[in-house]
């Protein structure tokens, strides 16, 4: 051997492909393309954040102390079971770490979020999809597709991409259905979007049962995706082996405050939910209006829609159109998306652009 071998399920990791920032021809544009908040950041966060600068010679807190206590007063949780990760992608790497290896299997559905793949891979484990419904989850699909070798079952409520819910019955009847020894994490990244009746019962899920691990984010309604904090909660077990293997300082001091300050900005999150939900409807009736021209949305419970393009105007065409006007979607033909593009629910001008512009490329206006 002249040279480091790398081990052949890291060489097998497609790499994640981020959302991006700048158009082909590198300018700044309207990022429609990672899920993030358009209205930006709680005031009091970002104080919060700034106000860490003070002390930038400690480490952080290892145990995120104030943060866990604050998020388990939120919510009517303990802070004990509750696990800080750098954002919840850690969250979900640490599951894979502490619960499947080599010859298991990490089971999701397919067009699932795409770190679900990696995080297998990374640990040696092999990646199962099971079939969609219409590209939302089948609960029968992932219980049929359960082998001796299912260590863990990753699923997104919502779902990423496809802004698809699963009911709270439907999640019950996959946990009764799974072996007890298979680890179900339900990933609520986008949870705060939904409205108040939609609750699926993971969190009650998981303070009852010894397989069910909820993970959440401050990345998406509560603006602080640069900052890189998630949670995971579950039964004290699982939370202890996870435990184990995290980074000792993996949330920076800054990140924890503004989080804890983030947690009590009501005002901010309710009009954030608000303004998803007017201009996410908006949104989805003007994409109706073009389903002559083979357009049609994904019905969403998030904060982003998956757009189909199933006539002329192809989804890489209104890619490049959009992106040529300022305008940056997201593209997926690496997970069989070639016809869709995920679009963020971003500020009113922002969704009157897109919308102008997909009905002048569909040769409905113009
Ligand atoms: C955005 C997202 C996450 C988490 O992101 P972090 O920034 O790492 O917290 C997790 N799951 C899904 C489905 C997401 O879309």
């Amino acid at each position: 051997m002249t040279e480091p071998l790398v081990k052949p399920w890291i060489a097998a990791i497609a790499p994640y492909v981020p959302g991006r920032a700048t158009t082909d021809g590198g300018k700044p544009a309207a990022k429609l393309s990672s899920n993030e908040n358009p209205l930006g950041t709680p005031q009091a966060a970002r104080e919060a954040y700034a106000a860490a600068a003070a002390h930038l010679e400690t480490y952080p807190d290892a145990g995120a102390t104030a943060l866990r206590e604050a998020i388990g007063a939120h919510y009517g949780i303990e802070p004990e079971r509750i696990i800080h990760g750098t954002g919840s992608d850690e969250v979900l790497h640490l599951a894979a770490g502490a619960y499947a290896g080599p010859g298991d299997e990490i089971l999701f559905v397919r067009y699932g979020f795409s770190v679900y793949p990696i995080a297998a891979r990374r640990v040696g484990a092999t990646p199962v999809e099971a079939p969609d419904r219409d590209y939302a989850t089948d609960v029968d699909a992932l219980l049929a597709a359960v082998t001796p070798r299912t260590r863990v079952v990753f699923v997104a409520n919502p779902n990423n991409p496809t802004g698809t819910y699963t009911t709270a019955e439907e999640i019950r009847r996959l946990h009764a259905g799974l072996p007890r020894d298979v680890l179900l994490v339900i990933d609520q990244a986008y949870t705060e979007y939904l409205e108040p009746e939609d609750d699926d019962g993971a969190l009650d899920l998981a303070r009852s049962e010894a397989n069910v691990l909820v993970t959440r984010t401050f990345s998406k309604i509560f603006g602080l995706a640069a900052e890189r904090i998630g949670w995971g909660y579950g039964p004290a077990a699982v939370i202890a082996a996870m435990h184990r293997i995290r980074g000792p300082f993996n949330v920076t001091t800054g990140g924890q405050q503004a989080a804890v300050a983030a947690l009590g900005a009501r005002d901010f999150i309710q009009q954030s939910r608000e303004h998803n939900r007017r201009w996410r409807t908006w949104f989805g009736d003007e994409i109706a209006k073009l389903g002559n021209a083979g357009l049609r949305a994904i019905p969403s419970k998030a904060n982003f829609v998956l757009v189909l393009f199933e006539g002329a105007l192809t989804a890489e065409q209104a890619y490049h159109g959009l992106m040529e006007r300022g305008l940056l979607t997201r593209w997926l033909p690496g997970q069989g998306l070639r016809h869709g593009l995920r679009i963020t629910i971003g500020t009113e001008a922002q969704m009157r652009e897109v919308i102008a512009a997909l009905r002048l490329m569909a040769g409905v206006d113009g």
